[in-house]
């Protein structure tokens, strides 16, 4: 069995994070994330291989030279990327793999790579704001920057296939949920 790709991107906050380790988590048999090269350093709590591969800039330039990214973007003074290969193998296990990457990175795939996009979006940027601004009192981290960036992903939010609006994360779940695995199980699900 081959496993299907999916695209997910939104504002740093809008809840993307937390939506897909809850599917993989309750589907951990058959969905699973995509695990990113990054050259920033782990926040507390994170684990290399599992949280993302943390490699310094002279590891992530030489895997670049050699193609091993499908898609790359440096994201708030950070390169990411993700390895061809890692995807590959996923699928090729039959899993239902998982890309949370940001707009820069979807945009390039978009081109030449086939797969569902989702977006998810806050539910206005007051809201977003006020989320950003909550989470920069436990994270050190530009909350002017994080929000300019927000409004140009959200510019973007049109090119995807699907666009959830976390407003509320349980509805929110159950949307994702229903695109994902209801997709899988044969229901075409054109909107939500
Ligand atoms: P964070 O450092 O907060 O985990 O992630 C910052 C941003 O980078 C998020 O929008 C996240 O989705 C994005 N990101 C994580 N991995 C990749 C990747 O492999 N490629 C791209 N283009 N963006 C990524």
């Amino acid at each position: 069995m081959v496993g299907k790709v999916y695209i997910i991107s939104g504002p740093s906050a809008a809840g993307k994070t937390t939506l897909v380790k809850k599917l993989c988590h309750e589907f951990p048999s058959s969905v699973a994330q995509s695990v990113s090269c990054t050259t920033r350093k782990p926040r507390s709590g994170e684990i290399d291989g599992v949280d993302y591969y943390f490699i310094d800039e002279k590891q992530f330039m030489l895997k670049l030279q050699k193609n091993e990214f499908i898609e790359h973007a440096k994201v708030f003074h950070h390169y990411y990327g993700t390895l061809s290969k890692h995807v590959e193998d996923l699928v090729n296990k039959g899993f239902i793999v998982l890309l949370v990457i940001d707009v820069q990175g979807a945009l390039q795939l978009k081109k030449v790579y086939k797969a569902d996009y989702i977006f998810i979006a806050p539910p206005s940027m007051e809201e977003l704001k006020r989320r950003i601004e909550k989470r920069s009192q436990d994270a050190p981290f530009n909350m002017e920057e994080r929000l300019k960036v927000a409004v140009e992903e959200m510019k973007h939010k049109d090119l995807y296939d699907f666009v959830i609006v976390n407003d509320n994360f349980d509805t929110a779940y159950q949307q994702l949920k229903a695109i994902i695995i209801g997709e899988e199980n044969g229901e075409k699900i054109k909107s939500i």
